[in-house]
Formats: structure tokens, C-alpha cells, sequence
């Protein structure tokens, strides 16, 4: 038989779709692995950001929303994560931390109340965020979205979850599974694969303005058959909605401004747009610290020179209790799960202060355990959501596959080769079409043999037994067009059938497959296993570097271009050396990925990070002092 090419993939795909407190993103998993799928200029996260104009309408979503967030405060709607499925009472322990007003809806829901006096529910503030997100991901994909996977946190109640699947209604996207965040971390980590004992996993989720704690326990399937959808249990969560990186950079505002009104002999008034540059300073000097010992803060206000050094000793003194807090909420949560910390075997991290070299070192001491950090922690939970909607739609991505399937199966084609049809590791049930035809003119039978095993040749995998398809009538070679299935239900028994379309006949076996395998063929499926996963791994991380490096290539193409002025030629050129080495190399990966050790890519966009810290720093004292010029001329 030969085969047919199959149609173009994922006509109709299941993205992941992360919906985040200050962030979202969207991503895909197909055969080369899971990706963020990015906006029309690049970008990879869509703030979780919408502004309203006077009639209720939604005018600017993502990042348009937020810079613009300081001037409306109170038509630009953020963190309407936190009112998703809650009523007003409920909501009112946020309603400080909101720059807008909450009235009560229908059904007892809190609601945003518009400067105009519109209200709009949290359902459809987060179904314009999740209609960019389809938008978004049509565009790259060159095809109309409609399903998604979408994560919310483990402690998400029914009406929360709800709440999350009418807005994805209200967007225009079917909704096919909510999976926690947590599980969704551990997936894009293919936790589980292959795992021959339970396992426990801590994910350890800091962003901005959240904390959480999960613990789950990691069922391998072989301990439950046939049931993919309680493969992660979540034994207990824990954590803090007002906890993050947003307090540290407010430490280190606070020490500024502190220092400042010494100098001054009294305390700065600061203008919106002064506070938010402020505070834009010291995230960038926090984020610093994260790479570098010290960071160096260097401002002009009100007639004054401000400038010091902050050694990453200080910083850390100053954040050390609210990473305490953190710890304190995971150990409430090992208590809850009844575990000590030595009981996890594998800690993931998730959300962007999980950078700072002090959360890092806290976490492995505490749980006893290093980290994993490989995956970028602002990406982790939507790429594992494109996992999970991959094997929703039926997809075998070869880089992270969830098991279930011992061994995959295929078919014989000509010359002795293997098609296969389910790969290993697929979660059960799992269903699989392909087209095939016939290799000699006249064919009037043609001989099925069903295999199992991984190899490339009939001669290496096991046979599961043939049937034949018989009465087709005469054709030349490649014109009769047999579509086979296999189709293997949530016991592991494989339906094999068969159909040629132009005749209507058909044939079918039902196989037990996965019985007998002898102990030597279980360990060399490992083995090969192991070495695939290893360059999945390899070409996953190549992929990201690649993503990122093109990112910081354009961001400091564009601060080049504008503060060109304030640079010294000396620097200039330093900048673009280093930026002129890691555009070759990705131009050499994106040619061929394996011609490129990650770690290679990776120390040159680390070099270029370090470069052109100065550069920003420039960037952001310069828009500082146009700002302090612009509220001095004002006032
Ligand atoms: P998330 O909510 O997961 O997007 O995380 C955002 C938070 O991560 C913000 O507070 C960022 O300032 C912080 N963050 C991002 N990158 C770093 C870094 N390299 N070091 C420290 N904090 C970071």
C-alpha cells in the first residue's frame, strides 16, 4: 500500500489559551511541538487589559489598553480575573486594589461600572480579551479558531469556571475543557511521561500581582487505564491574590521616593505619569538584579540628581518577607496535602518572579528539590493548554505526549515500511484516520497487517494480525482510495477498519493489543523514547530562543533607533556587535535548528541582555526627564 499525504493539519485545531490575571496567551501544539502564537507585530502576551469608551464600547484591548491605562483609570478594566464568577460582597476585598468602580449585576455579580454609567459583567470584558486571543491565533494559523482549552486556577469554584466558559461563548469560542493552570504547567513539562510510580509535583506560580501554590499527584496511566482525564489530581492549593512582583517593585519605589524626600526635605508630589515611570524604573532595576549583583538607579526630579547603587543583597533584603509569605502559603499547602517537603519529587515554576534568583534558591530549599525553570515561566500554562488541546483534537505531538498507549500502532505499507497511526503515549480513547492506496495496477484485495512498536521496518515491530479487504474493483495503482482507523477505546482495545470509498467496501478486526509484550521490547521502547525526548527537548528549547532572541533583536532595533542621539559611538557599537552574533546565530537555527547548541543561543541573547541594560537605562532616564519637563511646563 502507499500512502497518501494527509490533508493539511489541523483544519480545525484546539488551541490553549492561558487567561490570566494581568496577561493571556494563546498557543498551539502540533507535530513540532507546542508555540506561543503571536500577534501580527510579534508580540506573545496580550495584556488582560480593555478600555471602554463613553458608550459602553470596547475601543482598545491589550497593550494599546494599558499604556494608555494612567490617563483612563476608570474606563481601562484590568484584573477582571478577580471578579469572574463572584458576587459584589465576595469582590469587595479587591475593590481596592481596581481602578474602577463595582456595582452589583443580575444574580448577585459583581459588575464594572463605566464612567458614563454603562456596566459591563466580567464575562464580557474577558470575551473581548478572549476574541483577541481567537483573532490572534486565526491569523497565524490561516484558519478560523473555534476551539479552545482554557486554564483558570486550581481553586476556581464551579460558578468561577462557569463564568470562564460564557465568556469564551460570548468570544465565539468553543470551550473544550478547562484545565487548572497548574496541570497545564506540569503537562508542558510532559510530567507523567512514561512515569512508572505516582509522582507529586509542587508548581510554584508567582506573577505579578498572584500567588499559588499547587500540589498534584501524577497518576501514570499504567496505574490507571483508560482514564486520561483524572490523570493529575490536585491534593491542596494554597497562596495569596495580593502577592507578586508588583511588591517588589513598589520596595524598591518606596526606597526611592524615601530617599528622594531626604534630599528634598520633603516628600515628592509626583504626577500619575511621574509615578509610573517610577515605578517602571524599578521593575527594570528589580529585573536587573535578577541577571546582574547591582543596578544602578540614576534620576533627575525637581532639581535633584538622584543616583545610587542597589547591590542584589539589598534588594533581597527588602522582598525577603513577602517571599517568606509565599513559603509560609506552601507550607500550609504540604500540610493541607498531608506531605512534608521531601514527598515532592519535582517542583515547576510558573509566572515571571519566579526569575529572581532568591525565589529560585528559597523553593529548592524549601521542597529539597531544584527547580524547573527551562520553560519561559511566563509561557509554561499556555503552552501546556495547547498540549492538552492537541490530544483534544485528536493530534499526536511527537514532542510532549501524554501516555497511555504503550507502544504506537501502524500499519504496513510498501516496501516493509510502518505508518503509524496512534503514536505511544497517546491518552486513551484515541482515534486516528489515514488515507492509503493501492501500489499495482488492478489490485482487486488488498492484505492489512496491523503492527505495533516504534521502529521505521515491518521486520522490527510486532505483528497484531492481518485481514484482507477484498471485492475493490480493478483500478490503476493510486486510485482507490482506502481510508483505515484505528480507533482504541478507554480499555486499550484496538478497532481496526477499513473502507475503500470509491466501492463502499469495508473490512474491520478488533485487537487486544497491548498484551505480552516481553520485558527487552518494554526497555528498548524506553530507551528510544528517552533519546526522542531529548532532542524534542533540545529543538522545543531552540524554537523558544529563537522566539525571544527575535523579540529583543526588534526591541533594541527600535531603542536604537530612537535615543540614537544620547548614545556614545563607543557603546553604539557595542550593542550592535552583540545583537549582529545573535542574529546570525538564529539565522543559522531557523535554518537548520539542530545546527545550534541552545546553550550557544542562549548565552548570546544573555550577552545582548547585558549590554543593553545601560541602553535602557538611558531610554528610561530620558523619558523621565521629558515627562518632568512636561509636568514643570504644566505647572
Ligand atoms: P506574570 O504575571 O507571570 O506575567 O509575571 C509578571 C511579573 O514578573 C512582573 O512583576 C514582572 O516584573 C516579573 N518579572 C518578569 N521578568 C522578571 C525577571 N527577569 N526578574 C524578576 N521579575 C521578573
Amino acid at each position: 500500500m502507499t500512502p497518501v499525504p494527509p490533508s493539511p493539519a489541523g483544519a480545525d485545531p484546539v488551541v490553549g489559551i492561558d487567561l490570566g490575571t494581568t496577561n493571556s496567551l494563546v498557543a498551539l501544539a502540533d507535530a513540532s511541538g507546542p508555540r506561543i502564537l503571536e500577534g501580527p507585530a510579534g508580540g506573545r502576551i496580550v495584556p488582560s487589559v480593555v478600555r471602554y469608551d463613553e458608550r459602553g464600547r470596547p475601543i482598545a484591548i491589550g497593550d494599546e489598553a494599558r499604556e494608555h491605562a494612567v490617563e483612563h483609570p476608570e474606563s481601562t478594566i484590568s484584573s477582571v480575573k478577580r471578579l469572574m464568577g463572584r458576587s459584589l460582597a465576595d469582590a469587595e476585598a479587591d475593590a481596592p486594589f481596581l481602578s474602577y468602580s463595582l456595582v452589583e449585576g443580575e444574580g448577585d455579580t459583581a459588575r464594572v461600572r463605566l464612567p458614563e454609567g454603562g456596566v459591563v459583567s466580567a464575562q464580557e470584558v474577558s470575551a473581548v480579551i478572549l476574541g483577541e486571543l481567537k483573532r490572534r491565533a486565526s491569523e497565524a494559523l490561516g484558519t478560523e479558531v473555534r476551539r479552545a482549552v482554557v486554564t483558570v486556577p486550581a481553586y476556581f469554584d464551579d460558578a468561577q469556571r462557569q463564568a470562564t466558559r460564557d465568556a469564551g461563548r460570548l468570544a465565539g469560542l468553543e470551550i473544550v475543557r478547562i484545565v487548572n493552570e497548574p496541570t497545564a504547567a506540569a503537562l508542558a513539562y510532559g510530567l507523567g511521561l512514561g512515569e512508572k510510580t505516582p509522582e507529586t509535583v509542587a508548581v510554584f506560580d508567582l506573577g505579578g500581582g498572584t500567588f499559588d501554590i499547587s500540589i498534584l499527584s501524577v497518576i501514570p496511566a499504567s496505574e490507571h487505564p483508560g482514564a486520561s482525564t483524572d490523570f493529575f489530581q490536585v491534593l491542596s492549593t494554597a497562596g495569596d491574590t495580593h502577592l507578586g512582583g508588583d511588591d517588589a517593585d513598589r520596595a524598591i519605589l518606596d526606597l526611592v521616593v524615601g530617599e528622594l524626600a531626604d534630599s528634598l526635605g520633603k516628600t515628592p508630589r509626583l504626577t500619575a505619569n511621574q509615578r509610573q515611570a517610577l515605578r517602571l524604573l524599578a521593575e527594570r532595576t528589580k529585573i536587573t538584579l535578577s541577571e546582574r549583583e547591582e543596578a544602578s538607579i540614576d534620576l533627575s526630579f525637581a532639581g535633584v540628581e538622584y543616583e545610587r547603587t542597589l547591590t542584589r543583597a539589598e534588594f533581597e533584603a527588602l522582598i525577603d518577607p513577602w517571599v517568606e509569605r509565599a513559603l509560609d502559603a506552601c507550607r500550609r499547602a504540604l500540610r493541607d496535602a498531608k506531605l512534608g517537603a521531601s514527598d515532592i519529587d519535582r517542583v515547576v515554576m510558573v509566572g515571571g518572579s519566579t526569575r529572581i534568583p532568591l525565589v529560585r534558591r528559597r523553593v529548592a530549599e524549601l521542597f529539597e528539590s531544584e527547580p524547573y525553570t527551562a520553560l519561559n515561566p511566563d509561557e509554561v500554562v499556555a503552552l501546556g493548554a495547547a498540549v492538552q488541546g492537541a490530544i483534544m483534537a485528536g493530534l499526536k505531538t511527537d514532542a510532549l505526549l501524554l501516555d497511555v498507549i504503550p507502544l504506537s500502532l501502524g500499519i504496513e505499507t510498501v516496501g516493509g515500511a510502518v505508518a503509524k497511526l496512534v503514536v505511544r503515549n497517546s491518552t486513551l480513547p484515541a482515534r486516528a484516520t489515514e488515507m492509503f492506496s493501492t501500489s499495482v495496477d488492478g489490485q482487486t484485495s488488498i492484505k492489512l497487517h496491523v503492527l505495533q512498536g516504534e521502529r521505521e521496518m515491518v521486520a522490527d515491530c510486532r505483528s497484531l494480525g492481518t485481514f484482507h479487504l477484498r471485492g475493490i474493483p480493478p483500478m490503476p495503482a493510486g486510485i482507490p482510495q482506502l481510508e483505515v482507523e484505528f480507533l482504541v477505546d478507554a480499555s486499550g482495545v484496538l478497532s481496526v477498519s477499513a473502507v475503500e470509498k470509491r466501492s463502499g467496501k469495508r473490512a474491520a478486526l478488533q485487537i487486544v493489543p497491548n498484551h505480552g509484550l516481553s520485558a527487552e521490547e518494554v526497555d528498548r521502547i524506553e530507551a528510544e523514547s528517552f533519546a526522542h525526548a531529548r532532542e524534542d527537548m533540545q529543538r522545543h528549547r531552540v524554537v523558544d530562543l529563537i522566539a525571544n532572541g527575535r523579540l529583543d533583536l526588534k526591541w533594541i532595533g527600535e531603542r536604537l533607533e530612537k535615543i540614537a542621539g544620547d548614545l556614545d559611538p563607543g557603546y553604539r557599537a557595542e550593542v550592535e556587535t552583540s545583537a549582529g552574533v545573535l542574529r546570525s546565530l538564529i539565522e543559522q537555527a531557523e535554518a537548520d535548528w539542530s545546527s545550534v547548541e541552545p546553550e550557544r543561543l542562549h548565552s548570546a541573547k544573555e550577552d545582548l541582555d547585558r549590554v543593553s541594560v545601560r541602553m535602557h537605562e538611558i531610554s528610561i532616564a530620558k523619558s523621565l526627564r521629558e515627562d518632568a519637563a512636561r509636568a514643570d511646563a504644566g505647572s
